[in-house]
């Protein structure tokens, strides 16, 4: 979609740390970590919301969550614990408008959250 980072990223015309790819999932290192490990799980189609996902949509969100729980093994954070978390709308503290997956891990987690 134009003028959205994340499709920007996925065509490579914005640099980023890759840590996962397939087909129709990209996992990235967020730019602004908000722990040790902080790693964004994305479609590579724009959905620009959770709240946008219709039923054919459930194995892309089941692809994207095991990526996430494989990312998380990799990097070594699965067995003391990570948060995954999406942002949705203007009160869940969404700022990027194409879907993403939050996998926060290293460190132990507030709860709730701010
Ligand atoms: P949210 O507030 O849930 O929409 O999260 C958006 C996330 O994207 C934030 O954690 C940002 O730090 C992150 N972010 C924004 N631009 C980039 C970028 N170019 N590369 C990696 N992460 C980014
Ligand atoms: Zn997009």
């Amino acid at each position: 979609m134009n003028g959205c980072v994340f499709c920007r990223i996925v065509a490579g015309k914005e640099p980023a740390r890759i840590v996962y790819e397939d087909d129709r999932i990209l996992a990235f290192e967020d730019i602004r970590p908000q722990g040790p490990d902080h790693t964004l799980v994305i479609p590579k189609r724009h959905v620009a919301t959770l709240a946008e996902l219709r039923s054919e949509d459930a194995p892309l969100i089941g692809e994207m969550v095991l990526a996430a729980s494989r990312i998380a093994a990799e990097k070594g954070i699965a067995a003391r614990g990570f948060r995954l978390v999406a942002n949705c709308n203007r009160d869940g503290g969404q700022t990027i408008y194409h879907l993403h997956l939050h996998l926060i891990g290293g460190r132990a987690m507030g709860w709730p959250p701010g």
